[in-house]
């Protein structure tokens, strides 16, 4: 069979993939996003929370054009959301205001997705990548032969490895599912032993929450399972749906993040706050990057490094602080309740406020 042929093809149909077949076809080359699952978004692994434009704003004041980026439908926005809850292991509260909202992580992925279709780019599913040899990719659909490919295919990425390019280290397993009932509007954060080295979180939705665990497994005495429905017990939780998990990027972006004739983006790159995990604005900002210079390569010969040049220009001095910022909570803070607790008391409603926001906790 005749390998298939793209200008640019595109490895995972989450947001940074999604993004990146957006803004390469709406420069009018031929853009081909392929995605191993069948059915978009599902199962959702996800705490589904988005910051608002505002807050994006604040943390990346680089990024361009914010507004038309995250301009998403209203029916896509179940829950406002007006504060982040940071609860230490006595169960002290302290709400830091912060407004976003909260989506159905499926519903926005192919949302995502139909951007991009409109955009002329060609999108198949059940499709996966598993190598590439000079330029022509073997994937379960058959061989695509393209002039850039990009790797939005999370932080065990294929492509990455493919391409000889650094996979994000120290990613850490967390879970997530939904539990029926009314919650109030504001995310719920809860450090120490009930999730070592992380966090459990409840984020409400409509009618329902999405709650999870994340834990750094040298943190652990247990199984992250085991984890989850002790949370689950101490909330008496009424879980709907199965509990599905993923590997979080926690160290912040990987040092390199192109070739002569591919990239990575989202997850695959290391593209995740490391103090919260948040990553789905950010595989959106780096997505509209990197498919802009994908394009530009094709049409002008634009050299792939532009792409780590400008991700970094907007991003890396952010990213860089909250990596420092985990890294000296994995130092001080964590390990102990004890420990946890007063660290957030020390360091206050203000500084944690600026940890969330990628700002630096010391001036
Ligand atoms: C439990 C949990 C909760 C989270 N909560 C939040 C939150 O509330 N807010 C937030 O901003 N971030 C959150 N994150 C992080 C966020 O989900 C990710 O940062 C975001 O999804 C990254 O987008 P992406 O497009 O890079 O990767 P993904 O969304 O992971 O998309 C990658 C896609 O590539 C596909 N793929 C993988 N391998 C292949 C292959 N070989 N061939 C073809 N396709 C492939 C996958 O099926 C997937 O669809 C959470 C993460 C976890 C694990």
């Amino acid at each position: 069979m005749e390998a298939m042929r793209t200008d640019v093809l595109v490895v995972g149909a989450g947001p940074a993939g999604s993004v990146t077949a957006r803004y390469a076809a709406s420069k009018g080359v031929s853009v081909t996003l392929i995605e191993r699952r069948r059915d978009i978004g599902v199962p959702v692994r996800c705490g589904e929370f988005v910051p608002s434009n505002e807050e994006i704003r604040g943390m990346f004041p680089r990024a361009a054009d914010i507004d038309g980026l995250f301009d998403i439908p209203k029916e896509l926005r179940l829950r406002d959301i007006n504060a982040i809850r940071l609860v230490d292991p006595k169960m002290k509260a302290s709400d830091i205001p912060f407004s976003g909202y909260t989506t159905d992580r499926d519903r926005f992925d192919k949302y995502l997705v139909s951007e991009a279709e409109n955009a002329g780019a060609t999108v198949i599913t059940g499709c996966a990548f598993s190598r590439t040899e000079g330029g022509l990719a073997r994937t379960s659909a058959g061989d695509i032969r393209y002039k850039v490919i990009v790797g939005a295919d999370g932080p065990g990425s294929r492509v990455s490895r493919s391409l000889g390019l650094p996979r994000p280290e120290g990613a850490y397993p967390a879970v997530t599912a939904q539990a029926r009932g009314e919650f109030d509007p504001v995310v719920v954060m809860f450090f120490g032993g009930i999730a070592p080295g992380a966090y459990s979180w409840i984020i409400p939705k409509r009618g329902q929450a999405n709650v999870g665990v994340g834990f750094s497994p040298k943190f652990a005495s247990g199984t992250l399972t085991e984890y989850f429905e002790k949370f689950v017990g101490k909330h008496n939780f009424d879980i709907i749906n199965k509990l599905e998990g993923k590997y979080v990027p926690s160290q912040g972006p990987v040092s390199r993040t192109y070739t002569d004739s591919g990239m990575t983006v989202g997850d695959a790159a290391g593209h995740v706050i490391s103090v919260n995990g948040g990553g789905i604005p950010l595989a959106m900002i780096a997505g509209s990057i990197c498919g802009d210079v994908a394009a530009d390569r094709v049409i002008s010969g634009r050299p792939l490094e532009d792409y780590q040049k400008e991700w970094s220009r907007v991003m890396l001095k952010p990213l860089k602080t909250a990596a420092r910022g985990k890294m000296l909570a994995d130092i001080f803070a964590f390990g102990s309740d004890r420990r946890t607790g007063m660290c957030m008391k020390l360091l206050g409603k203000r500084r944690m406020g600026n940890l969330i926001r990628c700002k630096r906790i010391f001036p």
